[in-house]
C-alpha cells in the first residue's frame, strides 16, 4: 500500500492514491490495455471485524485541497484504491473465491448503475458534494448516448465512470458476437458520450456473467465489480426502504461495494441521509480509480461516434423547432413580460431518432425511461 497526493476533480485519470492494487505479476503492460452478476443476493464474505482495526485512518496531508463542490477543503473519501486492471480482476461475492479483496472493514464504496438520467443523476450528484464524497458510475451506452451532458457533468464532478453494456442486455443469454457487441458498443458509446478516457470498469446487467461473457471481458483487462450490499432501490420508491436495506445488509457484511441506480428516485431521494447515518455509523468510504483507462476497438468507436453525431443533430432540430415555435428576438431583449412562453415539458425532449438499421431494435431517445429494459429493471438489476 502507498500514499500518493490526489486531485479528484481532474479527470479520473489524474487521480492517484493509495494503491492496494489487484493484479500479477507480469500482466500486460503495454498491449492496449486488453481491456475489460445475480441478481440473488449473495453469501456474503464472511466479515473480519477482529483481525483488523476497524478503520483505516485518513491520513494527514493526503486529503486534496479545495476539489470539493461545498468549498470544503477535506475530501469526505477515506482513502482512494487505485486498481490495476490489466489482468481482469473481479471483486464482489459473486465471484466467490476469485474475488480480490481490497476494502477493510468498515470501508464502503458507492455505485450507480444504468444511468446517466439527468432527473436522478443530478440530485445524486449534489448528495455527494455535499459529502465531498466521490463514487462509481456504472453507465448503460446508449443511456450515455442519450444525455451526454449529464455523463460528462458526473465526470467533471470528479467520479469514475465504468461501463455496464450498450442496452442493458443479459450478456449470459447471448451468443458469442452480440455478447462482444454488447460489451464493446457500451464501452465505447459511454466514453465517446464522456469526451474523455474512461475506466476499464465493467459491471455485468442483472448481475449475470456467463462464462464466455466473463472470459471475452476479462481478456480485454477490464476489471469486473460486482457488490456486496444490495439497496434494492428497484423495488420500492421509498427513500426509507433503502435505507433500511442498506443498513440491514451492512450490518452483516461489515464492508463492501454498494449498489444502487442512478435512474431510481428511492436513490435520489435516500442518499443524503444515506451518506449521513453511514458517517455516523463509523463507516468510511473508498474512491475506485483505474491505473490506466478503458481502449476502445475502432469499430465501435465508429458506431457510436454516429449515433452521438445523430443525437446531437435531433436535439438540435428540437431547439430549432422550439426556436420556431417561440421565436428569440436577437435585435434586443426582450423583457421578462415579453418573454415568449417557456415550452412545454414535451416540446423541451429532442425529437426521436430512429436508428438507421432496421435490424436495430428502435430506441426512444426522447424517453429512455420508457425504454423496455429499463421497465423491466424495475423488478431486476
Ligand atoms: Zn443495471
Amino acid at each position: 500500500m502507498r500514499t500518493i497526493r490526489c486531485n479528484t476533480l481532474a479527470a479520473l485519470a489524474a487521480c492517484v492514491g493509495m494503491a492496494v492494487i489487484a493484479t500479477a505479476p507480469g500482466a500486460h503492460a503495454e498491449t492496449p490495455p486488453p481491456l475489460a452478476p445475480v441478481g440473488t443476493p449473495f453469501a456474503g464474505e464472511t466479515p473480519d471485524v477482529d483481525s483488523a482495526p476497524l478503520l483505516k485512518p485518513t491520513l494527514p496531508g493526503t486529503e486534496p485541497v479545495g476539489v470539493c463542490a461545498n468549498g470544503s477543503t477535506t475530501m469526505g473519501i477515506s482513502r482512494v484504491v487505485e486498481i490495476d486492471t490489466s489482468t481482469g480482476p473481479e471483486f464482489g461475492s459473486q465471484y466467490h473465491a476469485s474475488e480480490t479483496k481490497f476494502l477493510e472493514p468498515g470501508e464502503v464504496v458507492l455505485t450507480f448503475d444504468d444511468g446517466p438520467m439527468r432527473r436522478y443523476t443530478i440530485p445524486i450528484l449534489d448528495a455527494l458534494d455535499e459529502y465531498c464524497l466521490k463514487a462509481t458510475f456504472f453507465s448503460v451506452g446508449r443511456m450515455a448516448i442519450a444525455d451526454p451532458t449529464t455523463l460528462q457533468e458526473v465526470i467533471r464532478r470528479g467520479h469514475t465512470v465504468g461501463v455496464h453494456t450498450w442496452s442493458h442486455q443479459k450478456m449470459s443469454a447471448l451468443g458469442a458476437a452480440p455478447m462482444k457487441r454488447e460489451f464493446e458498443l457500451g464501452l465505447s458509446a459511454v466514453a465517446a458520450s464522456a469526451g474523455v478516457p474512461i475506466a476499464p470498469f465493467f459491471r455485468f446487467p442483472y448481475l449475470a456473467h456467463g462464462k464466455s461473457s466473463l472470459a471475452y471481458i476479462r481478456g480485454r483487462g477490464v476489471g469486473i465489480f460486482g457488490i456486496h450490499v444490495d439497496s434494492r432501490d428497484f423495488r420500492t420508491k421509498s427513500p426509507g426502504v433503502v435505507l433500511r436495506n442498506v443498513l440491514a445488509e451492512l450490518n452483516r457484511e461489515k464492508k463492501g461495494i454498494l449498489l444502487f441506480h442512478d435512474i431510481q428516485p428511492s436513490t435520489a431521494g435516500a442518499i443524503s441521509s444515506l451518506i449521513a447515518e453511514l458517517k455516523t455509523r463509523g463507516y468510511k468510504f473508498v474512491h475506485i480509480v483505474p491505473k490506466q483507462p478503458a481502449t476502445t476497438l475502432p469499430e465501435f468507436d465508429a458506431i457510436a461516434a454516429k449515433m452521438l453525431k445523430a443525437k446531437t443533430a435531433a436535439a438540435a432540430n428540437a431547439l430549432a423547432t422550439r426556436a420556431a415555435t417561440w421565436p428569440v428576438n436577437d435585435a434586443a431583449t426582450p423583457a421578462a413580460a415579453d418573454a415568449p412562453p417557456p415550452p412545454a415539458e414535451s416540446a423541451r425532449k429532442p425529437a426521436p431518432v430512429r436508428p438507421a438499421s432496421p435490424a436495430t431494435k428502435p430506441f426512444d431517445w426522447a424517453n429512455p425511461s420508457n425504454d423496455p429494459w429499463q421497465l423491466k429493471s424495475f423488478g431486476t438489476q
